[in-house]
């Protein structure tokens, strides 16, 4: 089937690609492969340049780079913008701290001198969304080139322009042909790509579905996998809250990139005491949001980015609504060629309901009241999720409280929730494993190599004799 990119605010075909036949995929991962020895080799202050002349091309063409990504997938230019330089942001990050990341650990085991080499594994497969159809592919690209990876870039289909572009101008930097590519790729070629033995490892962002499958194809392969999937994160408020800051970040956080993101703000879980006049201004907040075309300066939301995303939106609304959830607000598709869809309010969705344990992935926010802060936590972990959560108090014991009792990957007290390059980002539970960004993120498609070597009359010299750490250290019944 055809790979096509076609404007969300239209639905007009912009541009069709065959994708590539297995064969071809095959001396991409060929190439791939034979430029790894080298480049792994390039030292690491050359990658650091071309990083460096990465990130200056994005900023330099970012005009041209968030066009391209709002014609293809529909978010307002001003956040397009803003995804290109934070990938420019993430190439420098790299290029000024993969030497840090990078160098080999000491680690004392007198008398032998024992150390931590990291390495490259190889080529890295990454399948990525739509929905930061930049930002998603450079937080893996920056530390993995930087690491000496090289990487294949299994991209959305509905993004291949995006895909393209970034091909061309990682090579535009100045790293070598096939260090990174593009496959224009259907769904079902994935598996065949990975299970290539010249892959080392795969990363995949997207939903639970794409993670599952690629996920089990991995572990049936033995490969590393960082999985990168849904959430549907609370946003919790504290009658100690600044009542006025945690409305309006409600209201950008879960409209951030038209509501598609994974970090967006999916419940919001309110006490008792404050529930009314948030419920009343959240509503306003989401009515003044300015839909429309993502090219106009001044939009905030833009269409969702396929047909088929505003549908299944669409379905979830009516899902929930046929099982008691109150509208609030909004909860229609709008009238027009895009697939635009109002911003909406939900109240009173059952916490025994289908939809409330599915993620969802437009401007639809859904409302919780809860008595204390014990029920806040129970709502918030309530969930098959566990990516990230917003909380609001200034209650330092609450705070305390949250930050240990919310089971997920990130928690931020009176802050919307963001990527950052310095922070390790990623889920547990349904929302995945590994981290990306940091080091940690770049230390995921590292071999940790334990190098040891021994002075003559060790403990775990050549015998092979037992290694205790101290004498205390041995079991009583020695
Ligand atoms: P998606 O449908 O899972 O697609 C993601 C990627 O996986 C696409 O390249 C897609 O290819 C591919 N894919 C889908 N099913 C596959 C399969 N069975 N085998 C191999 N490849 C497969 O997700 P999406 O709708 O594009 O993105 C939205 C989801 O991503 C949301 O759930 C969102 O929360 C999640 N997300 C997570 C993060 C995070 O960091 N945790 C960040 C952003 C988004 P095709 O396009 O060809 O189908």
């Amino acid at each position: 089937m055809a790979i096509e990119s076609i404007n969300p605010a239209t639905n007009k075909l912009l541009r069709r690609f065959e994708p590539l036949t297995d064969n071809a995929a095959r001396q991409k991962v060929a190439l791939a492969a034979d430029v790894f020895r080298s480049y792994a080799n390039v030292p690491l202050d050359h990658r650091a340049l071309w990083m460096r002349k990465l990130a200056a091309i994005l900023e330099h063409e970012v005009e041209d780079f968030a066009t391209l990504i709002t014609q293809e997938m529909g978010k307002p230019l001003e956040a397009a913008r803003f995804e290109i330089l934070k990938c420019a942001d993430t190439c420098r990050y790299y290029a000024d701290h993969a030497a840090h990341i990078l160098a080999p650990e000491s680690v004392p085991t007198e008398p032998n001198h024992s150390y931590v080499r990291w390495e490259p594994l190889g080529v890295v497969l990454a399948v990525m969304p739509w929905n930061f159809p930049f930002w998603q592919v450079f937080r893996f690209l920056a530390p993995a080139l930087m690491a000496g990876n090289v990487a294949l870039l299994k991209h959305a289909s509905n993004v291949p322009q995006c895909a393209i572009a970034i091909e061309s101008l990682v090579r535009r930097a100045g790293f070598p042909r096939g260090s990174f590519q593009a496959l224009l790729l259907e769904v079902n070629q994935v598996e065949t790509v990975l299970s290539d033995e010249r892959i080392a490892a795969v990363t995949v962002t997207g939903s639970e579905t794409a993670g599952r499958a690629i996920g089990a194809q991995a572990g049936w392969q033995i490969k590393k996998s960082v999985l990168e999937l849904g959430g549907s994160d609370p946003f919790i408020v504290m009658p100690s809250a600044d009542l006025n800051l945690a409305i309006e970040t409600a209201v950008r956080a879960r409209c951030v990139n038209s509501g598609q993101s994974c970090i967006a703000a999916k419940r919001f879980i309110i006490a008792d005491e404050i529930y009314d006049a948030f419920e009343s201004r959240l509503v306003a907040g989401m009515e003044a949001m300015r839909v429309g075309d993502p090219m106009k300066e001044g939009t905030d939301i833009g269409p969702l980015a396929t047909v088929r995303a505003v549908e299944l939106l669409d379905a979830q609304v009516k899902a929930a609504t046929r099982v008691g959830a109150r509208v609030l607000t909004g909860g229609e598709r709008m009238l027009g060629d895009g697939n635009y869809f109002e911003p909406t309010v939900l109240a009173g969705v059952p916490r025994t309901s289908f939809v409330y344990r599915e993620e969802l992935f437009g401007p639809v926010a859904m409302l919780f009241r809860a008595q204390d802060l014990n029920e806040a936590i129970e709502i918030a972990n309530d969930t098959p999720f566990g990516l990230a959560a917003s909380a609001w108090t200034r209650d330092p014991a609450e705070q305390q409280r949250l930050v240990a009792e919310l089971q997920c990957g990130g928690v931020f007290l009176n802050a919307m929730v963001a990527s950052d390059p310095r922070l390790p980002f990623g889920g547990i539970k349904r929302s995945g494993y590994g981290r990306e960004l940091s080091a940690a993120g770049m230390r995921e498609f590292l071999n940790a190599k334990t190098v040891v070597i021994a002075s003559a009359g060790s403990a775990n010299d050549a015998t092979g004799k037992p290694y205790l750490l101290s004498a205390t250290d041995a079991p009583a019944t020695r």
